[in-house]
């Protein structure tokens, strides 16, 4: 029989061309017919390897003229053997016709998996569970041979669309060029392909095609197929999760308007400090600065040059001690600055340094400020309340004695 589709039978991948709106076949190329003798589209679409997102095929008409993918698993008959297939689903549009679908199986599917009998019909059937799981989940999978350096071996068209490759060139690449870790990640994979079953999520970042960074969780386990033991992998994107994490923890210790640690998270770090002298004698001081008469500067200069004159305090502050200090708004004009291995002396000598630049630091259109600091060293089995009302006290006489000065507790 001739028809405009005839063309189609000297293509060597089955190709169907369905009326969603008849729910029907209307024509299947000789190499489809191989595959299916009957043209119901019920049993290609409801057998049982089949799977597919949508009941209907009407359904999808948005996503296929948009031009998304859309992918079906039918179940076909291979060696007589009922298997499941791939199918790419398109749109055939004629001029003022009803519009049809083109399903074009996808044979060469499973590189790695390849539908080829092996014997044991159980295992074929096993194996096709695994392709219809593996090719219809909306989680993005890998499979990967550890001992090939870590080669992805087959990908889901989940994971083909999450990193932006086509399934030929994931098939190509290998774990250490999607994972930000490079080369180093091989080792941690292996003792993954060492365990037994599978393991706790682990967090990697992904690099996707167009160089976009993703963080992922992945769950990996092995899986023995043709005497190879691979792991499989499932990807889970949680990169939003990690910002909102980020973000919640970044407003649950910072202070807003300098960024400085937070009295809360302060407090934490100070606790621990007070645990490293315990267990390690290690010496730790602490610095309370107030800035002078900051009510004026806020009268004159207006409450905005105030919240910047703070901003700036806080620059100096953090650009100016050690990476190991922890610097903390302790309170409106007020910071804390947290010195672990140092003695009075030390941060006696960091105070001064830290009062003259302050002092001398003018930026245009904010007015000069000067801060009065209190320095106390934590002594022998005093409690954190007490090392902190001291630096307190020590701040109150430098204030007391004139302002812009340190004194020592
Ligand atoms: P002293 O030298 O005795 O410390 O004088 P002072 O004026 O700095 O002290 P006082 O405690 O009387 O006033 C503190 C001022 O700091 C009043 C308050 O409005 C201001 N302040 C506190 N937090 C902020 C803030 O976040 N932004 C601005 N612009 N001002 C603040
Ligand atoms: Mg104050
Ligand atoms: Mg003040």
């Amino acid at each position: 029989m001739h028809t405009p589709y005839s063309a189609l039978d000297l293509l060597s991948t089955p190709v169907w061309i369905v009326s969603p709106s008849a729910g029907q076949i209307t024509y299947a190329n000789d190499a489809a017919k191989e595959l299916s003798p009957s043209v119901e589209l019920a049993a290609l679409r409801h057998g049982r390897y089949s799977a597919h997102a949508e009941e209907h095929l009407l359904t999808y008409l948005p996503a296929l003229r948009a031009r998304e993918q859309v992918v079906e698993i039918w179940t076909v008959c291979r060696n007589e053997h009922a298997v499941p297939l791939s199918c790419k689903l398109s749109l055939l549009q004629c001029d003022g016709a009803e519009e049809e679908m083109l399903v074009e199986g996808i044979l060469a599917s499973l590189p790695g998996l390849s539908t080829q009998s092996s014997g044991s019909s159980s295992k074929q059937e096993d194996r096709g569970i695994f392709e219809t799981l593996f090719h219809s989940n909306s989680a993005p999978m890998l499979l990967i041979d550890p001992a090939a350096d870590g080669r992805i071996v087959d990908a889901n068209l989940t994971a083909t669309r999450f990193y932006g490759h086509s399934r030929e060139t994931l098939c190509q690449m290998h774990t250490w060029q999607i994972n930000a870790l490079g080369r180093s990640v091989l080792p941690i994979m292996d003792e993954v392909a060492k365990l037994p079953g599978g393991h706790k999520p682990l967090n990697f970042v992904h690099r996707l095609a167009d160089g976009g960074l993703r963080n992922v969780q992945t769950y990996a386990g092995p899986l023995m197929h043709q005497g190879r033991r691979l792991m499989f992998c499932i990807i889970h994107d949680v990169t939003e999760q990690k910002r909102l994490k980020d973000e919640l923890e970044h407003a649950a210790s910072r202070d807003p308007l300098t960024g400085l640690w937070n009295r809360r998270r302060f407090l934490q770090m100070l606790e621990n400090a007070h645990g490293q002298k315990r267990r390690h004698d290690q010496d730790y001081s602490l610095m309370l600065l107030d800035a002078d008469h900051f009510k004026a500067i806020n009268d004159q200069h207006g409450h905005h040059a105030g919240d910047e004159a703070l901003v700036l305090l806080a620059k100096v502050l953090e650009t100016r001690v050690r990476e190991t200090d922890a610097v903390c708004r302790w309170g409106g004009e007020e910071f804390m600055v947290l010195l672990p291995r140092t003695d009075l002396h030390d941060a006696a000598r960091l105070a001064e340094s830290l009062r003259e630049i302050i002092a001398q630091t003018r930026l245009p259109l904010l007015p000069t400020i000067t801060v009065s600091i209190g320095v106390a060293q934590h002594q022998a089995s005093e409690t954190t309340e007490c090392l902190l009302k001291r630096a307190d006290e020590a701040l109150y006489r430098a204030k007391h004695l004139g302002r812009n000065r340190v004194e020592l507790a």
